[in-house]
């Protein structure tokens, strides 16, 4: 069977299907004659339940660290809590009730117990309290719930969709790539399996409900297809697709310690996107030439409570020193619309996207802003910092956050910290309202970034995880390039650059246009700067000029997808 979706992230995989769900644990509550028998299904399901802990235990101590392995031992203790086994067998026995009922009802009770405590360490265990049972009624009840750290084969993932945590937890060594039901090129998942360098295929709408466990599958990443149990003939085609793919990536690497410049000599920076200082091995594989973006939310996702300033500090300085001199532009946390903080509790809101996140969400959380600007201002004296503030509607945000970045700096310095004073401060051009205004921010920036996941979200009002308005992701649309012209056009009068760390800055047929408008610095996937220093070596930067005089005049996305298209095909002759 063949299932259509939206390409994510380039590569092909064949593997098995491994179904991420979580069903619905629905518990009765029946009176039993037999209570031996319940008592029996009890032991067998805290036995699985240990085991399976355990086994998630000794993966997360090999994948990660012994210190969040410990999380797991907090678990185990939980399934052996004396209290808690005499309370839930005397429900059993006294009272007659279903080993499920019992158990969900006694461990209710402890969950709510922890939660109502003042301490918050104890509070947060309620919540290991509601997983561990969410494990064991799942055994009481015989319904299979699956558990991504578990796997150890070679899978693809296929789940209705994935959060950007739950991305962040798939191990690499075994997970070949992803499928899922909704989401769109530019949602946070997507973008994550660009940088782990796994094929993804997003907003099928249905893959989860039409396959099977185990059944195998070929994940075309390239053209946002899957075929599942295909024949041999397939399984061949597709292996020589990815032979191919092979062949030019070798040819792509052998620019890897190039400058980027086009045939007559004009020159610009590739640089990428990062959620870690892990991912610092692969911009480097990768020949970037600097960090245009490091989204700093990933930090305070992988852990359990907000990192503390010298934990980022930490991480802030390991990424500086890595590059030496290269352009390092780390932006401050962009928590909100897709990404969630499991510690952080945040109202409930109609419109995420439109809500109170990013920039908005530390203006009004200002202890949780000072400690970030603090950790990077520390950390400022180990390389190139840029600070970059997201999703920045107006000037008197960007002055309020100016200011607070200010304040910390004397604050750092009359309490004996070196702090230096060549780093850059720029924005994210990701509102229209900005871009608009893009000569007034150009007098109070040094740089800007234009964030085009948004910009295009916001400007054809069409949310970006939706796979329903996905054709509403339109880079090449004359609107939204001449917003984009205006924004580089305004940076230059004012003397700053304009750099893209949206997705479209890696698109190849959107970024000969970009390099046309002039656009300074081009940040993308590590896995996209070979195949565009490529490209870009068979262009000539005074026909690209061109091409925006006449791209800028034409109607439609199609329109000039099509222009761009004949055009870098010529070029490439
Ligand atoms: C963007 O909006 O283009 C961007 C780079 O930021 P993010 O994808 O993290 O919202
Ligand atoms: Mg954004």
């Amino acid at each position: 069977m063949k299932i259509k979706g939206i390409a994510a992230s380039d590569g092909i995989s064949i593997a098995k299907v491994y179904k991420l769900e979580s069903p619905e644990l629905i518990v009765l509550k029946d009176l039993i004659d037999d209570s031996e028998t319940e008592l029996k299904k009890l032991e067998t399901a805290l036995e699985k339940s240990i085991i399976e802990v355990q086994k998630i235990r000794d993966n997360t101590a090999k994948s990660i660290d012994e210190e969040h392995a410990m999380i797991f031992d907090a678990h185990i203790q939980i399934i052996k809590d004396p209290e808690m086994d005499r309370q839930v067998k005397d429900l059993i026995t006294e009272q007659k009730y279903n080993a499920a009922y019992a158990f969900q009802t006694v461990s209710e009770t402890f969950a709510q117990i922890f939660e109502s405590m003042d301490n918050d360490y104890m509070k947060e265990r309620a919540a290991d309290v509601r997983d561990i049972s969410k494990r064991i009624i799942s055994h009481l009840l015989n319904v299979e719930i699956s558990d991504p750290t578990l796997i150890d084969e070679e899978v693809i993932v296929v789940a209705k969709d994935l959060t950007p945590s739950d991305t962040a937890q798939l191990n690499r060594k075994f997970v070949k790539g992803f499928i899922t039901n909704i989401g769109g090129r530019t949602s946070h998942s997507a973008i994550m399996a660009r940088s782990l360098e796994i094929p993804a295929v997003v907003g099928t709408k249905n893959v989860l409900e039409n396959v099977k466990n185990g059944e195998l599958m070929i994940l075309d990443g390239l053209n946002g297809i899957a075929i599942t149990n295909p024949s041999k003939e397939e399984v061949k085609e597709y292996q020589n697709i990815q032979k191919q793919l092979l062949k030019k990536k070798e040819l792509w690497a052998t620019l890897k310690n190039s400058v980027t410049k086009t045939i007559d000599n004009h020159q610009v920076e590739l640089a990428a996107n990062i959620g870690s200082p892990e991912d610092i091995d692969s911009v480097i594989n990768n020949g970037g030439e600097g960090v245009g973006l490091y989204r700093t939310e990933f930090l305070y996702m992988n852990n359990n409570d907000f990192p503390t300033e010298d934990e980022q500090f930490i991480a802030y300085k390991m990424v500086l020193e890595s590059l030496g001199k290269h352009k390092i532009v780390i932006r401050t946390l962009d928590i909100g619309g897709d990404k969630e903080l499991s510690y952080l509790k945040m109202d409930p809101e109609l419109n995420p996207f439109l809500g109170q996140r990013a920039l908005r969400l530390c203006l009004s959380n200002i202890p949780l802003f000072k400690t970030q600007l603090r950790a990077l201002l520390r950390a400022s004296i180990y390389g190139n910092l840029h600070i970059m503030f997201p999703m920045v509607a107006t000037l008197e945000e960007l002055r309020e956050a100016k200011d607070l970045l200010k304040k910390c700096h004397l604050e750092l310095t009359k309490e004996g910290y070196e702090v230096s004073d060549s780093y850059q401060v720029g924005i994210m051009v990701e509102i229209p309202a900005v871009a608009i205004l893009a000569d007034q921010f150009a007098k109070e920036v040094d740089f800007f970034s234009i964030g085009t996941n948004d910009l295009i979200q916001y400007t054809f009002a069409a949310d970006r995880m939706n796979e329903k308005v996905a054709y509403l992701y339109q880079p090449y649309n004359p609107s939204l390039l001449r917003l984009i012209k205006m924004v580089i056009d305004a940076s230059h009068k004012e003397g700053i650059w304009t750099g893209m760390c949206g997705e479209m800055a890696g698109d190849q047929i959107a970024a000969p246009i970009l390099l046309g408008m002039g656009l300074d610095e081009f940040s993308m996937s590590a896995t996209s700067i070979l195949q565009t220093r490529y490209l870009f070596s068979h262009l000539k930067f005074e026909e690209m000029k061109k091409a925006v005089l006449e791209v800028v005049k034409l109607s439609t996305n199609k329109e000039v997808y099509d222009y761009m298209s004949e055009l870098i095909k010529k070029s490439k002759e």
